[in-house]
């Protein structure tokens, strides 16, 4: 198959894939609450929390700044 032909199949498919995919539900969104969690510094991890007025990670249990 010349290259170009297989470019053109690949896109093709790419984009009935696109088309194919639903748009995200807004009650999904709501379950994820992506800005909720911070960064933790320590493990990477989006799970640092305030807990009793201290930054603390669900995932290394890193204890950041309190006050
Ligand atoms: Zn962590």
């Amino acid at each position: 198959m010349p290259v170009d032909q297989l470019d053109r199949a690949l896109a093709a498919r790419a984009a009935d894939h696109e088309e194919a995919t639903p748009a995200p539900l807004a009650e999904n969104i709501a379950a994820e609450p992506r800005t909720a969690a911070a960064k933790c510094p320590e493990c990477g991890a989006r799970a640092l929390h305030k807990v009793d007025g201290c930054a603390r990670c669900a995932e290394c249990h890193y204890i950041g700044s309190c006050g």
